[in-house]
């Protein structure tokens, strides 16, 4: 009887790992879409030659559809085709769909994971050896500046002070694949750090995480953020004052929002008067080179962030 109860509760511990393990392996839900967006990625609009933020673009790294995550392409399959649009040669395996287009003349590419369109591809032209052009609409892609395996990534933005101090914490995290420091949240385009750091932008000093969907979660990562830097201070963090400072998470999506919600309402059930503004994520543009693992690169340690648990 012993033996059989003991078996009872092994199994249905077992039952309830494998379930938590699958839950944390879950892909994360499709990011919201702006209207520029959606009329491209859903109605396969096309986006005016010359002017993608991707088409005179040549870091090194890895291409992600826009909606999903999905690695798409990798850089040194970039090419110049002078069309207009980012050009490629090649794709990761199995990562884009080829269908046959509605005008029954072209293929128009789809990414495999979520359908999203892409762009059309073209054999023959004799570009490269390989004699493909995935012609792609940069409105469908975001960039990473990491070369990273196939599969879904996930995207979250945090802003929680000096974003040197941020990205060291996060860049530490297993499962991270890229960190950027940059700038989102406010009205003016392309800003420079003089700028912002000039208060009227609107934008705050923030960081985008790349993460691998496989081995973190969202919520492990905003967990994190909660942690490292002091949620209950508004307009500052430690020594740095001013608008650009603030704390908020950008979300990507619905599911993002809800997350970050619960978490900041049990640091209020727990007495902490959290300042963090949770709102929806618009345009983020990645800070001056000199920004970038601002901690690792000066092989110094930040004076603005901490560890602290709170959960
Ligand atoms: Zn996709």
């Amino acid at each position: 009887m012993k033996s059989r109860l003991f078996y009872t509760i092994i199994i249905a511990f077992t039952m309830l790992t494998t379930e938590n393990e699958m839950k944390s392996q879950e892909r994360p839900a499709l990011n919201d879409l702006t209207a520029d967006e959606e009329r491209v990625i859903i109605r396969k609009a096309t986006e005016y030659p010359f002017t993608g933020l991707y088409e005179k673009f040549n870091d090194k790294g890895t291409y992600l559809c826009k909606q999903c995550g999905n690695a798409l392409f990798w850089s040194d399959a970039k090419f110049d085709a002078r069309c207009g649009w980012p050009s490629f040669d090649d794709e990761i395996t199995g990562a884009v769909k080829r269908v046959k287009d509605a005008d029954g003349m072209r293929t128009e590419i789809v990414c495999a994971s979520c359908g999203g369109h892409l762009g059309h591809v073209f054999e023959g032209e004799g570009f490269t050896a390989k004699n493909t052009r995935h012609c792609v609409n940069s409105v469908s892609i975001d960039f990473v500046p990491e070369v990273i395996g196939p599969g879904n990534y996930g995207t979250a933005l945090f802003a929680g002070g000096c974003f040197w101090g941020v990205e060291y914490f996060l860049q530490k995290e297993p499962g991270v694949v890229a960190v950027e420091s940059g700038y989102t949240g406010g009205h003016v385009k392309n800003p420079s750090y003089r700028q912002v750091s000039a208060g009227n932008t609107g934008h705050a000093e923030t960081v985008k995480v790349t993460y691998d969907t496989r081995k973190t979660s969202y919520e492990k990562l905003l967990k994190l953020f909660l942690e490292i830097h002091d949620p209950t201070q508004v307009g500052r963090q430690g020594p740095d004052i001013g608008d650009q400072y603030r704390s908020e998470i950008f979300c990507k999506n619905e599911e993002q929002k809800k997350i970050a919600l619960k978490y900041i309402g049990l640091l209020k059930e727990k007495g902490l008067k959290v300042a963090t503004q949770v709102t929806k994520a618009s345009e983020f543009y990645t800070a001056e080179e000199y920004h970038q693992d601002y901690y690792f690169r000066n092989g110094k340690t930040p004076y603005c962030h901490a560890y602290t648990k709170r959960f």
